[in-house]
């Protein structure tokens, strides 16, 4: 079991410590995900759900614990190592817009490939084309962010989440700040890329009827986790 996991959490605890104060954001969780999943995680804010995530994407090391994927502890490789892992494994949505507003859609989709260590860079400006087509940008190539709606530019977020053919979607609350028309077209787009080519998703929704969607349901109360 353990060797057929792509992505094993194992009692992974996360304190902070704020102006002297420990907090708690994670009490040791265990989790074993397998490759082409779609989980889908709900908690109230403060949760801990931001910081899951943020540690699966090799963004924050835990206090303690292990994550490994694909077998292979994920902190307990170096900085390169590291930085391939989340350039290469993982494509994240982050809860909040993350598009460089200086740079174009064309140009924000080929930041990634910039830091892979991968043949990524090579046909990365026809991807770039080829995704923004997946999410029904393909008209926006030269569009700065300002110049696009809340729903396109998490649609290029996601777009640029591709860029590098993850193995794993990690969505925070992809949907958080969109219309529910945009909020389905956003999620199809998501589950498709999960059905189709067989990319884990893992999804952080507010919403109870979006998380029903998933193939596992994850609540997440005061760091820990437990299925739905
Ligand atoms: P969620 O995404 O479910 O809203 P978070 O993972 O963002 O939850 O936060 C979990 C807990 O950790 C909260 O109590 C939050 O205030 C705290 N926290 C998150 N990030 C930090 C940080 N960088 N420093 C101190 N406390 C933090
Ligand atoms: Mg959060």
């Amino acid at each position: 079991m353990t060797a057929l996991a792509q992505l094993e959490l194992i009692d992974v605890k996360k304190l902070y410590t704020l102006e002297q104060a420990e907090i708690s954001a994670l009490g040791g969780v265990d989790l074993s995900i397998e490759r082409g999943e779609f989980i889908s995680i709900v908690g109230h804010s403060g949760s801990g759900k931001t910081t899951l995530l943020s540690i699966m994407g090799g963004i924050l090391k835990p206090t303690s614990g292990r994550i490994t994927f694909e077998g292979d502890d994920v902190y307990a490789r170096n900085e390169d190592a590291l930085a391939a892992y989340r350039a290469d494994s993982v494509g994240y949505i982050f809860q909040f817009a993350s598009l460089m507003p200086v740079l174009t859609a064309r140009e924000n989709l080929l930041l990634p490939t910039v830091f892979s260590s991968g043949p990524s860079a090579e046909g990365a400006e026809d991807r770039a084309a080829s995704y923004l087509g997946m999410v029904g940008l393909a008209d926006k190539l030269n569009a700065y962010p300002s110049q696009l709606s809340g729903g396109q530019q998490r649609r290029i977020a996601i777009a640029r989440a591709l860029m590098n053919d993850p193995d794993i979607i990690l969505a925070d609350e992809p949907t958080g700040d969109l219309d529910e028309e945009t909020e389905a077209e956003v999620m199809d787009l998501l589950k498709r890329i999960n059905s189709e080519r067989d990319i884990t998703l893992i999804l952080v929704t507010h919403s109870s009827e979006l998380a029903a969607a998933a193939g596992r349901r994850l609540r997440m109360t005061n760091g820990s986790i437990e299925q739905v």
